[in-house]
């Protein structure tokens, strides 16, 4: 009887080892998951850096928002975070104008026109624009940094300013799989306040590098810096730049494949402006920061990433993002430069 016993109790035991074991293997914790909320509880705590406040609504947005969303080729989206509050795109928006550009014209009218070469400086040097002017004698600057981007908003084509400013939002919500619509108190607070702006781009005009209507190229790019997004639109747009031109989940092939490498070579080079250097030697990827606190990042083929959370370092670039972002990208492999030692020929 006791032998009896013993043997049930011990099957009993087997059975539950067995289905522990492969509840445990069900459940086994998700990479990407894992990764993004490592992240998001070593950095929710820091409160390093500031908002920008030279554009009065960003220094009333709440310091504290923090998100963060990663998305892969087969459209998963991991998240963190706020993934609810709109942050203004800033100058995030300017990859996705360049690509329309690209995607319109063909890449060279962009390397041609503006160039894809580093600034060095600020994202909105006045003394960058005479350098490149003077010194370079053509264009040699970037379509990242304000001066270039303003220029590559006066190249969208459209009967009207309503039809351009119409192509180049439906171009943004393509990429993030959903309609996006503009934060009409950053616009109004940046349109009020943005005489730098307008004195870039009538430089550009004096240059020649705006064809016409330079001051309607500052109010559309003023506009397409105020588009809210939450850092999973960012996500998914980044994961269309990751993914050869395709939203990963709408399926909408919003680029031509082959623009990609062009697109992500600029944002490799100026990027997060004068500190560009220091983030490829750190991450490898190319990305985008904005002063509204985004932060994109694209391991091509791998993931699109983002991560929002407005304080910002002396160079205008969050600084959690960048850290997070560094995290989740080193623990999921997404350096594209760490290539592996090729398997070993075996010695005869
Ligand atoms: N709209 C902002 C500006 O032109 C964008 C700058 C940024 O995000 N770095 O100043």
């Amino acid at each position: 009887m006791n032998r009896i016993k013993m043997i049930v109790a011990a099957l009993v035991v087997l059975a539950t080892v067995a289905a522990t074991g492969a509840q445990a293997k069900d459940k086994a914790p998700n990479p990407y998951q894992t990764a993004v909320d490592a992240a998001y509880a070593k950095y929710k705590d820091t409160h390093e850096g500031k908002n920008a406040d030279y554009i009065p609504a960003l220094a009333k947005v709440d310091p504290n928002v923090f998100g963060i969303a990663v998305v892969t080729g087969d459209g998963k989206v991991y998240t963190a975070g706020d993934l609810t509050t709109e942050v203004s795109i800033q100058s995030i928006s300017k990859v996705f104008t360049m690509a329309l550009v690209m995607q319109d014209q063909g890449p060279d009218a962009i390397l041609n026109t503006i160039g894809v070469d580093a600034t060095g400086m600020r994202f909105n040097s006045i003394v960058s624009i005479e350098m490149a002017y003077k010194l370079a004698g053509g264009p040699e600057m970037n379509a990242l940094v304000n001066p270039g981007a303003i220029t590559a908003t006066s190249m969208v084509k459209g009967a009207s300013r309503d039809e351009i400013w119409n192509k180049i939002l439906a171009n943004y919500g393509d990429c993030a799989g959903r309609p996006l619509s503009v934060l009409k108190d950053v616009y109004d607070s940046e349109a009020a306040t943005n005489q730098r702006n307008q004195a870039i781009g009538m430089l550009m005009y004096a240059y020649e590098y705006i064809k016409s209507e330079p001051l309607q190229a500052v109010d559309i790019y003023t506009e397409q810096c105020s588009v809210g997004v939450t850092a999973q639109d960012l996500a998914m747009m980044a994961a269309t730049l990751a993914f050869g031109g395709q939203n990963p989940v709408t399926k909408k092939q919003v680029y031509d494949t082959k623009i990609i490498p062009k697109v992500l070579a600029v944002m490799a080079t100026a990027g997060l402006y004068d500190d560009s250097g220091k983030w490829l030697y750190a991450t490898g990827l190319p990305a985008k920061s904005g002063v509204g606190g985004g932060i994109i990042a694209v391991a091509p083929g791998k993931f699109g990433i983002a991560v929002v959370s407005p304080p910002l370092d002396d160079a205008g670039n969050s600084i959690k993002a960048q850290k997070a972002i560094t995290d989740i990208s080193n623990a999921l492999g997404g350096n594209p430069y760490a290539a592996a030692v090729p398997m070993a020929t075996k010695k005869k």
